[in-house]
Order: C-alpha cells, then structure tokens, then sequence
C-alpha cells in the first residue's frame, strides 16, 4: 500500500485522511520533518494558507517538503494548499513553497458567494475508474450518478490560477478561470475533493504516486 501524508496543521486534514484511508492508503498525519522520509506522496489541505504557510515554517517542515519534491515526491494542494504551491500569490507576501510557476489569485470568485458547489467537467478524470470506493448501489442511488461525469467541485472562498507558465498544463477551468493544475509531480486543485463522496480526484493523486514510486 502507499503511504500517503497529509499535512496536519490547520485545515480540512481530516477529511482527507478518511478517504485516503477508504482508498487502503497507509495514512500519516505530518507535523514533524523526519515523518516526510516515508512517504511516497503529501497532499497539502484547505484552510488558512497563512496560518498553514506560518506553522509550515515554524516546525521546519517548509524545507523538509521542498527537499522531498526536488526527489520527485508527488505533491497535492488543495485549496490553500494551491496557494502554498505557488510561486506567485497576487497581493500577498505570505510564505509559501514556491514550487509551481503559477500565480495564484485568493478569495477569487467574491464576496457574495463564499461557497458554492459545481459540476466540472475534468477530462484527465475520464480514465478513473467510474465508482470508486462506493458500492454500486449507493452511487448509482444518487441524482448526481456520483463518480461518472462530472466532477461535484466543492468552492470555499476558493483561489484560482491566473498565470501558468508553460510546464503547467491546466485541467479543468470554472467561468474560465483555471481551477485545477498539473506540473509535473505537483497537483494544485482551488476546490475541495475530500468534502465529497466522490474519490476520483484522490484516485487520480494515487496513480501520479503510484507512477513515481
Ligand atoms: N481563502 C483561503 C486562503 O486564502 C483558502 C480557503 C480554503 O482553503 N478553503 O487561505
């Protein structure tokens, strides 16, 4: 099985652990430096990226990560952790690891609608098998046929990517605006796959770590 971190400072880390866990991953939940050497990947989670940037830094962990990605360790954002990946954050100085050449643009879709839920369609996904870690009765049982088409994209003051350079092939866009990224070993998703049922997103992460390992 792989062992899958999900760093656990603030944020939605939890939720991630359950479906990693539902997936048959060994999960660690990572606050100290030493525990990156045996993982195979690291999914950085929602929440307050400038908390989460701040306590990164404080336990050392920043570097720690930076280390294990330049070794070619698959790597995650979601949400603010898509914040944390970027080398760019418009309007903001907060710590971050640098590592994909996008700029990310924070609390991106307004004011008015905090969150909000949406079908996107996400071609990268088609591959993926349908149904995922549900029984066949209780997905096909569902309206929204979960795990087929498309994807049930969960927004929480969510941040989106403005510029990408040419390494970074986008993968899904809402309202045009780029919202889930691929560059090389790193992910970044500006939406929340683990506040849904729907495991295609995290099955996805699992066969870029199962291709690097
Ligand atoms: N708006 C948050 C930030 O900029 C991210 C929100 C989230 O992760 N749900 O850190």
């Amino acid at each position: 099985a792989l062992t899958i971190g999900v760093l656990a400072m603030q944020g939605a880390f939890r939720e991630h652990e359950q479906m990693l866990q539902s997936l048959g991953c060994n999960v660690v939940q990572v606050r100290k430096p030493e525990q990156l050497d045996e993982l195979d990947g690291l999914i950085l989670p929602g929440g307050e990226s400038t908390t989460i940037g701040k306590l990164m830094a404080d336990f050392g962990l920043d570097a720690a990560i930076l280390e294990r990605a330049a070794q070619g360790m698959p790597l995650w954002g979601t949400c603010a952790g898509l914040i944390l990946l970027a080398q760019r954050i418009e309007r903001s100085e907060q710590k971050r690891l640098g590592l994909m050449d996008i700029t990310a643009v924070r609390n991106a879709f307004g004011r008015q609608v905090d969150s909000f839920e949406i079908a996107l369609d996400i071609a990268a996904l088609n591959g993926i098998d349908a149904l995922g870690a549900l029984g066949a009765d209780e997905a096909l049982g569902d309206d929204k046929a979960l795990g087929v088409g498309a994807f049930p994209a969960v927004f929480i003051r969510a941040p989106y990517i403005a510029e990408a350079g040419p390494d970074v092939q986008i993968l899904a866009r809402h309202e045009g605006k780029a919202v889930l990224a691929r560059q090389g070993n790193l992910l970044a998703a500006a939406f929340h796959p683990e506040l849904t049922k729907d495991d295609r997103m995290h099955r996805f992460f699992l066969k870029m770590v199962a291709e690097q390992a």
